[in-house]
């Protein structure tokens, strides 16, 4: 195929579609090649937001995806501060911010996920956070450097590492989630009363089992209610309480959008020269025989890459089984599987001790597991994952049977 009179276009300049393009130059695409992003930096990655970024152990150059000379050196043309606003498909163009139309071939939407918004009385009061983007993080460290007290509304993902990062600070910080521990939904009970004891050891004001009912100030937030009553004062308050995709442009194209944008199993949407990666696609995944749309790092990274070998034909599925890290304190994890339920929960080692693995078990079979504090083992952990091997409770909390000498089927 005579690819250089192509033009491809990546919507979303975060890490999806920086991957994207880098993989299509390292594939030999000739073509023109156009990432879109609508914030005014060339592609970072979010990660450090949450976490060096809020404890003031950050270094500002170690966020992006590339060197700054990156782009131009592979004739990738990076319209920063640039919105995709319209996607045509049947004249297979993308009209932009700046009045531009432009004629693609082949386009991949990673236009990523926007924080789900508070909706309380108060919500709006000046003082409140959200936090996505490096604006975002920027904004939230210099409320931190003159805040007294904060308040943190959810602990999932977000809201556990903000709490964790400006405790470490030595800020006051309350925690308010309406389930019984921090991050129930993603880990269960057993593991998420590891994070509740976390916090609390290093002096979390919890208030679990609670919503927000609303935020009270003058002229800016000056105190939380919640839903029990509890009046908590706190001058900045973050909110974390989920991500909504940003699929906007795909549905009003008339995409096939339910919770992401749907794809198959190639990251091909509805329409077959308009594919999906990152926090946005909702994709069929052929190994656990499901859709998922997973919002974490890994998952960028690996499906902006297959979607750009599939853009030029590869025909590869996205088989990578889901993976995601968090640090919170001096307590860091590695998590893999995809477990939407399970039935057990089995540990080896001393979760109380802080360096343990567990294993969540679905019908017998190893659905997630996680590392805490104990390195190198994630890789095989996520071929036990994948193997979708039962293995016995007795050798998955032994330990001394190697995590290695448990995948036997794999060799
Ligand atoms: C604070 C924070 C901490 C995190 N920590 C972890 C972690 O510890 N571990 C982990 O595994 N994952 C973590 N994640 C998740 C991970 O960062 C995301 O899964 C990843 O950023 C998704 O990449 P993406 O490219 O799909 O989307 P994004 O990174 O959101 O990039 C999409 C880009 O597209 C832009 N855009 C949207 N609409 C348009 C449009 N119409 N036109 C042009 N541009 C548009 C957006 O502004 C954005 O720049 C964290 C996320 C956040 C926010």
């Amino acid at each position: 195929m005579n690819t250089s009179q192509q033009t491809f276009v990546i919507a979303g300049a975060g890490l999806a579609g920086a991957k994207a393009a880098e993989t299509l130059r390292e594939r030999g695409f000739d073509g023109r090649v156009l990432l879109i992003g609508d914030e005014p930096t060339r592609p970072y990655e979010r990660p450090p937001l949450s976490k060096g970024h809020l404890t003031g152990e950050f270094d500002p150059a170690s966020v992006f995806v590339h060197d700054e000379t990156f782009y131009a050196e592979h004739s990738i043309e990076l319209l920063t501060a640039t919105t995709v606003t319209g996607l045509d498909l049947a004249a297979h163009t993308v009209t932009l911010s700046n009045d531009t139309t432009l004629r693609f071939d082949k386009a991949l939407l990673a236009t990523g996920a926007q924080p789900r918004p508070l909706t309380v009385p108060g919500a709006n009061l000046p003082g409140v956070h959200y936090l996505r983007t490096l604006a975002d993080a920027d904004a939230l460290a210099t409320a931190a450097a003159s805040a007294s007290s904060v308040a943190v509304v959810g602990a999932g993902w977000i809201g556990a590492e903000v709490a964790a990062s400006l405790r470490t600070r030595g800020l006051p910080v309350a925690l308010i989630e309406p389930a019984t521990v921090p991050l129930e939904r993603v880990l269960g009970r057993e593991v998420g009363e590891i994070y509740r004891k976390l916090h609390a050891h290093h002096g979390v004001d919890l208030h679990l089992g609670e919503g927000v009912a609303a935020l009270h100030g003058d002229r800016r937030v000056e105190e939380l209610c919640t839903t029990t009553g509890t009046r908590i004062g706190a001058d900045l308050v973050v909110v974390g309480v989920g991500a909504i995709p940003r699929t906007q442009v795909a549905a009003e194209a008339g995409l096939k959008v339910d919770d992401g944008v749907v794809t198959d199993e190639y990251l091909r949407t509805s329409h077959p020269d308009v594919y999906a990666a990152g926090d946005i696609a909702n994709a069929w995944h052929p190994v656990f025989g499901a859709r998922m749309r997973v919002e974490h790092w890994a998952n960028a990274s690996n499906q902006g890459a297959v979607a750009a070998a599939n853009m030029l034909g590869a025909e590869q599925p996205y088989t990578h089984t889901p993976y995601f890290f968090s640090d919170q304190y001096d307590f860091g994890m590695e998590y893999t599987g995809y477990c939407p339920q399970w039935d057990q929960v089995v540990f080896r080692g001393n979760p109380d001790a802080g360096e343990f693995l567990a294993f969540w078990l679905h019908d017998g079979v190893i659905a997630a597991a996680m590392n805490a504090n104990i390195w190198d083992v994630n890789e095989h952990l996520q071929q036990l994952v994948a193997s979708r091997a039962h293995i016995p409770v007795e050798r998955l909390t032994d330990p001394d049977v190697s995590v290695e000498s448990l995948l036997p089927v794999m060799r």
